[in-house]
């Protein structure tokens, strides 16, 4: 038997047994002729004491940190307990020990507050997975895949594992792409999700499919992003909008009940999407404090459905404000005792290139009722008060103004929201809150493309109503001078977020299942039937063969893994993680490969 316990199992009940442990030397303490070593395993730390007799030992063969010992010794109380870990009130008096292995000397301590940089710990991952603090994160991880795959099975979701080398699925990111050798010239491309696949698994009639997977996004990595990531991706046939929701608020309940010992016995709170970017600015809000946005002056092409309140603005003769697309507010409650200089340092937050605004306007609520701004000289104390009754603002708190193009203007509102609720301490880590957004746009604008895309994906069901608004190949789809006057601007579809504290951790939407009108989003994609046919013809061809309703989800798991953890990176609960320009810097991949492998590829390498 290699070890009778592990370095985390013993107790005072144990006291005289004699037992075999092994793991790895986390520290050696010399007092005279006796040496103390901590052993360290996965399960925890104890302490080993050396007496005098194995001093000959200790100094022909040194123990040194990270050496593997193996250890027979006798289970003795200590004198000197350490209540801070669980087997701190024994110790054990070794009676024999092996080196199994030696170690250098370790680039960084593997201790929970290491003196290693990020570089070096991502060099030597594998010593830093050695740490409690990483530790921690993959049991997490681990018990929230359980917890998961434990709450679909009892549902009668079955797990079916989808392919990896595969032709495009089009969820927005460019493609990681495998060439192939048998096939010359050809090339197959990594999964972005398996969106297809358990679309046709559902045609295939398994009505209820999951899968913890992989995913490939090559896309720029904004600082939380990785190029291969983790879903809970979840399908399910004969369903409604609600069948879906209910279950899925199941499960993250049950996630948080089996991981964080949370009953989240209320019922997820809803909200449209137009709702969330108009009182919030964002998709994904943070609705744990309330501070929404209040929007004083609206362009008429935006929100059509929403009041406006250009009138309460207009016409003080304020350049600022006359000129600019919107003016958003917000009130912060008991704000009005803001300082001059906690004044100014927002305006410079504000000011930030990443926020872009050009400043930041404000009227204190005073206590005494009166109204104080710094647009005084533009909007008498009558107009004040309507901007403080439509803000709802109250004596002591204080109205925050910022002006400007629609879009930049609701975003950097959005950022100043969450920015004043992280400095107000209403995000707290430990307090979760869910949120389903709904009613998404079927379609969005997109830059750099110059065109309509799917907001989602092209699978994704529009509001049945608004089909007959879908144009098909309808060239002012590129028209980017006057695309918020174009119908897809207005189109809705069934699709929805689940967000939780401000993070986007699941998405999905009630599918098209049958051909023509498939056919028809692509062809208000833009898609000719031909390239339709190319790159889909596979699903559409599925959907002549008795397709049944269906919809579905994927949940992010690094991320709601970091959000559960309470960290901010999802690095941190990924077992062997990328760098921010995509390179796993312990493998040094990517890598080139030699010329024999290229000519079997059928590839060569542009070198300029
Ligand atoms: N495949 C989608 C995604 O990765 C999720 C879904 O629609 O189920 O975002």
């Amino acid at each position: 038997m290699f070890r009778s316990h592990t370095c985390g199992e013993l107790r005072p009940a144990q006291v005289n047994t004699t037992v075999t442990l092994a793991g790895w030397v986390q520290t050696i303490r010399k007092f005279g002729a006796i040496t103390f070593v901590d052993l360290r395993d996965r399960y925890g730390i104890t302490q080993l004491v050396f007496n005098e007799q194995h001093s000959g030992q200790l100094e022909s063969n040194p123990l040194g940190r990270e050496f593997v010992l193996q250890v027979k010794g006798k289970v003795i109380e200590r004198s000197n307990k350490n209540i801070t870990i669980p087997t701190g009130e024994i110790e054990i008096d070794v009676i024999e020990f092996t080196i199994l292995n030696k170690s250098v000397t370790p680039p960084f301590t593997i201790q929970d507050d290491t003196d290693g940089g990020d570089d070096l710990r991502m060099k030597y991952r594998y010593l830093d997975l050695r740490r409690n603090a990483v530790k921690r994160n993959l049991e997490l991880r681990y018990a929230v895949n359980r917890s998961a795959r434990n709450y679909l099975h009892e549902n009668q979701f079955m797990d079916i594992e989808t392919p990896f080398l595969i032709k495009s699925t089009p969820e927005g990111a460019r493609d990681f792409v495998v060439p192939s050798r048998m096939n010359a010239g050809q090339f197959y491309a990594l999964p972005q999700s398996p969106q297809t696949f358990k679309q046709l698994l559902m045609v295939s009639g398994y009505d209820r499919y999951y899968q913890v997977v992989k995913c490939f996004r090559d896309e720029d990595l904004r600082a939380d992003r990785q190029p291969e990531f983790t879903q809970i991706d979840c399908e399910m046939s004969f369903v409604e909008q609600e069948d879906i929701l209910n279950m899925f608020e199941g499960l993250v309940k049950r996630i948080f009940k089996d991981v964080k010992g949370i009953d989240y016995s209320e019922q997820v709170e809803r909200m449209t999407w137009e709702d969330a970017m108009w009182q919030f600015g964002n998709d994904k809000p943070d609705i744990r404090f309330g501070m929404k946005i209040h929007t004083l002056k609206k362009p008429t092409s935006v929100f059509l459905n929403k009041n406006d309140q250009s009138d309460l603005i207009n016409g003080a003769n304020f350049v600022v404000f006359d000129g600019a697309e919107s003016v958003l507010a917000i009130t912060v409650a008991g704000g009005a005792s803001y300082t001059r200089k906690q004044l100014d340092d927002l305006t410079e937050w504000v000011k930030r290139p990443q926020i872009g605004m050009k400043g930041l306007a404000y009227i204190r609520h005073n206590e005494d009722g009166s109204l104080k701004s710094s647009i005084d000289k533009f909007y008498s104390e009558e107009r004040l008060k309507k901007i403080a009754d439509a803000t709802e603002a109250q004596k002591g708190d204080i109205i925050l103004i910022l002006a400007g193009a629609e879009e930049r203007t609701r975003k950097a509102m959005s950022e100043l929201r969450l920015e004043l609720g992280e400095q107000l301490g209403m995000r707290k880590k430990e307090e979760f809150k869910l949120l389903w957004v709904l009613d998404f746009p079927l379609f969005e604008y997109s830059e750099d493309d110059n065109r309509w895309v799917a907001r989602h994906h092209p699978f994704t069901s529009p509001k049945p109503t608004q089909i007959s608004t879908m144009i098909e190949n309808d060239p002012a789809i590129h028209d980017a001078a006057n695309y918020l006057s174009h119908p897809y601007a207005q189109i809705k579809a069934n699709a929805y977020d689940m967000v939780l504290n401000g993070n986007e951790i699941g998405g999905g939407s009630i599918r098209i299942y049958q051909r023509e009108l498939q056919e028809k989003m692509f062809a208000a994609l833009g898609m000719s039937k031909e390239e339709a046919s190319h790159k889909f013809g596979f699903l559409l061809g599925a959907f002549e063969y008795g397709a049944p309703p269906h919809g579905g989800i994927a949940f992010g798991f690094d991320r709601l893994c970091s959000i559960l953890g309470g960290s901010e990176s999802i690095r941190d609960f990924i077992a062997f993680p990328k760098n921010n320009s995509g390179r796993d810097v312990m493998l040094d991949a990517p890598s080139s490969i030699d010329d024999t492998q290229l000519k079997e590829l059928n590839l060569k390498i542009n070198q300029a």
